[in-house]
């Protein structure tokens, strides 16, 4: 589903009817209101990410996945006061709490994923330049060893999760979290993720998860953003 389709589509057709009953206005503001609800658009089409994901693989991934975990934290956090707060803090605030784990595993999902969709880019992905290809080799090793550790890592993480680069400190690591389980919620700060669930890549690789997680590194990674997030960590 593409960002005209999506349009189109009953979850946002209900958060727009939402957004005018609640006074709120014109189309303009309707969009900026469907993002404070977290499912912002694909940066890109379906089909931009194919051979390596097919837009088969999006239509389910952003378009049901993602999509439930956005419609479920609007329902678990309406009428509380979480309702008002932005993304990240819903999912700080929600973390550990005993009554608050289905918010908790649906916001923290919520960012997981729009963090994935920014983490990859058409024509993506092999090394890195400037001040993110520094930082891996002061921290992590060459380049080539960070791959080799991404990569091992994402193999490892037994059952469902995440592969992160993050910024702990004055270093910068890779880690994985099980579940909905992210960085914000723990501390660090998050440049660069790969979804290791498998619904991220079973249609396009089935079990071959090591395959996915090549394609991520060598054709995906957008490398532009990993260093953004990199510069206003600081
Ligand atoms: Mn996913």
């Amino acid at each position: 589903m593409d960002r005209r389709d999506f349009l189109k589509t009953s979850f946002y057709l209900s958060a727009l009817a939402m957004v005018q009953l609640t006074g709120i206005g014109c189309s303009r503001q309707s969009e900026t209101a469907i993002s404070l609800l977290g499912l912002p658009p694909l940066p890109y089409h379906n089909d931009a990410l194919e051979p390596y994901i097919s837009s088969r693989t999006i239509e389910f991934h952003y378009g049901k996945h993602h999509q439930a975990y956005a419609a479920n934290t609007q329902k678990l956090i309406a009428g509380s006061k979480l309702e008002k707060l932005p993304l990240k803090e819903i999912v700080q605030k929600s973390y550990g709490i005993k009554d608050l784990v289905p918010t908790y595993n649906n916001a923290a999902q919520l960012f997981n994923h729009d963090f994935y969709w920014e983490s990859m880019k058409p024509k993506g992905g092999g090394k890195p330049q400037g001040k993110i290809l520094q930082a891996i080799e002061q921290s992590v090793g060459t380049f080539e060893s960070f791959s080799k550790t991404f990569s091992e890592s994402a193999a490892a993480q037994f059952g469902s999760g995440w592969t992160w680069l993050v910024k702990d400190g004055n270093q910068l690591k890779v880690i994985n979290t099980g579940n909905a389980d992210t960085p914000v919620a723990m501390g660090t700060i998050p440049l660069l993720t790969i979804d290791v669930w498998e619904h991220a890549y079973y249609l396009d690789y089935q079990n071959r998860r090591a395959d996915y997680i090549r394609a991520f590194l060598d054709h995906l990674v957008n490398w532009e953003f990993a260093g953004n997030n990199l510069a206003k960590a600081g």
